[in-house]
């Protein structure tokens, strides 16, 4: 059919073949109900799968293919080999062993021989699929019992006729909705759509020897191999992307549309105090990763600056230079950081440091006094403040400043994108620095940021050889006690982190002991997400270990309590008493882990390890190792496991965090790793970010290209890939267009 249409627009004028192109390009955007087959019932079933639209409809890209062409004859099938067999449905039958365990199996014949299938839990099999039915089943062949078998095969009834070509695509359906059905609709979907321009410049296209967007299309909902699956896709792949980094570019340039962004003065009086009244000198990565946040700043935009770098790799100096440009600036600098300890922190450290190179500098929590408050408030309004550093405290209405040109968020990951977004807008489009200890990939920032620049800090200013893990099942925990009475009598200090004992630790608990297997969709990187340690049973657990630890092992030295629900006043108080001496053993959740820094701990005891994502025990080790002696960490396992043991091990012999994520990285929850799910990366269907890494770069490198060149994409040539920037991230309107 396509041939026919194809050699009959050929035949006509141009203007007619070019007239047929633009109405199968607006055809993509109407209703779904003008396909043909798609009556209101299947609509409505079609809504269900998320398909409102034409566009919708032949982006429903098959879940998998079943490839006919790799089809063998079930004698020739060898034990091993993963295969298509295509056979007539000799018997079905459901067998049920168990009370609550379905199994269906079925004989299939071909001319050459027999193969049994065992399906479990597959019951809906008995409805739909009936003695003399030919099918497709796909996987992997197996002996057992005398015979050929699959056990779950991927099963596909098929016609005698070979509508489909050589691979059979798989679409999602549902209850309603048939695969074969989707199957139909979605060609004919494709055959309204037929010769739709190609939004890709021709340049990109020749450039990566892409394929049409229409031959991409069709080639990817009915394949003649598997190979066009592969090609097709990379094409699609790449167009998700590049306009992905196209709208993300754009929409962060809107950002300073209207606005007055500080076009920051980075070699001034402040930043030279600055570099000065430091007690160290920036090792070379912070010197770089200085000079590109400055760089960033510079420009007369509002920038992104984001700064990566694994637990005390010293981020935050480099972002004290930022504070130090507003200032030279003539104007005003804010930094937010996720909890009280922190932010009590970095004013007590940065702020002494940029006091020292005359900066001005006030720390705003929820615990500031009122009276303070309205002080720091009125200094912050007219300017006589330069640099207000505090926790969410800083997103109230009534925190205003008088020119605030620069934000800095620490930890940025455990703020959600609303609590970002109210922080920027403090200011006139101010310059945005965010650091993070997240491992995240750069390619996969830059797909979930677009516009962003980015500095990596992949080594600490102090070498941590010396800092030494240890795991330890529970029956041995004495070792670890024992070495932390010999860190005490040479009068250094111990951590003792007890576990959490929040619900979500709990469920993830049961649920690994339930199935005894590695639990898959427990993420490392969530769990050191939100305000954990505000759990009440943990800061009870955290007395009682710290009272027997104190009447116990400790009963020489002093032991106190730090925790999540302690009032402000008394947390400062127990910190300070720490980082003095007079405390020898603090007992903690996790609110020490971040940023507390007493260079004279040495010994870090974590019990229950197993409680913790590999990521948030880094962080936590982090914490010792930072000073001139050596440290050492236990991790005390609770678990029998030996899954969990291994796991754990890691952390004995790797020391980098990014390495130590990867570990346990679910490629599929990208969108976690940064805290709430950026919208514009759902638009990513066929692209998966950590395996297509090279062609994020590349499609954010072309998108870079084309601003530069066209920066509103206006040029002809431009037109339609603007045009479906525009469709793609307005679904309303897409909708309402068509
Ligand atoms: P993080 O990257 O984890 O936020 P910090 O900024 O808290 O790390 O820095 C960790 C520690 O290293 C701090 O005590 C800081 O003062 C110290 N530090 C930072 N840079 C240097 C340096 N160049 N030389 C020595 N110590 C440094
Ligand atoms: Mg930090």
């Amino acid at each position: 059919m396509g041939n026919v249409k194809a050699s009959r627009s050929s035949s006509r004028s141009a203007s007619s073949a070019s007239r047929d192109r633009l109405s199968a390009t607006l055809a993509l955007d109407q209703p779904v109900s003008v396909v043909p087959s798609v009556s209101p019932a299947r609509a409505a079933s079609l809504r269900k799968l998320g398909i409102t639209t034409v566009r919708d409809l032949v982006e429903h890209y098959p879940r998998r293919y079943v490839d006919l062409s790799a089809q063998v004859a079930i004698a020739e099938a060898s034990i091993g080999q993963l295969c298509t067999i295509r056979g007539r449905v000799h018997r079905i039958t459901l067998k049920r062993p168990k009370p609550r365990l379905d199994i269906v199996e079925i004989s299939l014949v071909d001319d050459t021989g027999l193969l049994m299938i065992t399906c479990f839990r597959q019951r809906w099999l008995m409805e739909s699929i009936h003695e003399g039915d030919l099918l497709a089943v796909a996987g992997k062949v197996e002996f057992n019992y005398g015979y050929k078998r699959m056990t779950n095969p991927t099963i596909e009834p098929v016609g005698e006729q070979r509508d489909t070509g050589a691979v059979l695509p798989v679409h999602p359906a549902t209850e309603k909705l048939s695969a074969k059905m989707v199957r139909r609709l979605v060609a004919n979907g494709l055959d309204i759509v037929r010769g739709l321009l190609d939004p890709l410049p021709v340049a990109l296209r020749e450039k990566y020897r892409l394929m049409s967007r229409g031959s991409a299309l069709s080639c990817i909902q009915f394949p003649q191999s598997m190979n066009e699956v592969a090609q097709a896709r990379r094409r699609l792949a790449y167009e998700e992307l590049l306009l992905l980094e196209l709208f993300l570019m754009t929409e962060s340039k809107k950002r300073s549309e209207g606005h007055h962004p500080v076009a920051h003065v980075v070699d001034g009086a402040h930043t030279a105090a600055l570099m000065a009244a430091l007690p160290f000198t920036l090792t070379t990565e912070q010197e770089k990763a200085r000079t590109e946040m400055l760089a960033a700043l510079a420009k007369p935009s509002a920038a992104n600056h984001m700064i990566l770098g694994d637990v005390g790799t010293g981020k935050t100096v480099v972002a004290a230079f930022a504070l130090a440009a507003a200032a030279d600036s003539g104007s005003q600098g804010m930094l937010m950081a996720p909890t009280e300890v922190l932010a009590l922190q970095h004013g007590k450290s940065l702020g002494g440091m940029l006091a020292q190179a005359g900066v001005s500098v006030a720390v705003l929590t929820g615990s500031t006094s009122t009276q303070e408050r309205t002080q720091i408030l009125g200094d912050f309004a007219s300017g006589a403040l330069d640099v207000l550093i505090g926790t969410h405290a800083l997103l109230e209405d009534d925190v205003v400043g008088a020119a605030v040109s620069v934000v800095v968020i620490d930890e940025q990951q455990r703020f959600g994108v609303d609590q970002r977004a109210r922080l920027l807008v403090k200011g006139d489009a101010p310059d945005a620095v965010y650091l993070t200890a997240t491992p995240i990939p750069r390619t996969l920032a830059l797909a979930l940021f677009g516009n962003l620049t980015l500095s990596y800090i992949t080594q600490r200013p102090h070498d941590l050889a010396h800092r030494t893990t240890k795991v330890l099942p529970r029956h041995n925990e004495g070792e670890a006690y024992e070495e932390a009475r010999a860190a005490l009598e040479r009068g250094e200090q111990v951590y003792v982190v007890c576990p959490l004992v929040g619900t979500s630790t709990q469920q993830r608990d049961e649920r690994s002991q339930a199935t005894d297997e590695p639990d898959e969709g427990y993420h490392p990187l969530v769990a050191i997400e939100g305000d954990q340690d505000f759990v009440g049973d943990n800061a009870a657990a955290a007395e009682q270990e710290a009272q027997r630890l104190q009447e116990g092992i400790f009963h020489d030295w002093n032991v106190a309590v730090l925790h999540g629900q302690m009032p402000s006043a008394d947390k400062q108080e127990i910190m300070e008493r720490f980082r003095t001496g007079e405390i020898n053993v603090l007992v903690a959740t996790t609110v020490i882990e971040v940023g507390v820094d007493v260079p004279n701990a040495t010994v870090m005891i974590i019990e229950d390890a197993d409680r913790f994502g590999l990521s948030q025990l880094h962080q936590l080790r982090g914490r010792v190792g930072r000073g001139e002696l050596s440290a050492l960490v236990y991790l005390i396992s609770a678990s029998r496991q030996e899954a969990a043991l291994a796991r754990l091990q890691a952390l004995e012999t790797v020391d980098d965090g990014f390495e130590l994520a990867s570990y346990d990285l679910s490629l599929r929850r990208e969108g976690d790793i940064l805290g709430n799910r950026q919208s514009g990366a759902s638009s990513l269907k066929l692209v998966n970010i950590v395996r297509d890494g090279a062609m994020v770069e590349a499609a954010h490198g072309d998108a870079v290209a084309l601003l530069e060149q066209d920066p509103t994409l206006s040029l002809p040539e431009h037109q339609a890939l603007a045009r479906e920037m525009r469709l793609v991230f307005s679904k309303d309107s897409a909708v309402s267009g068509g």
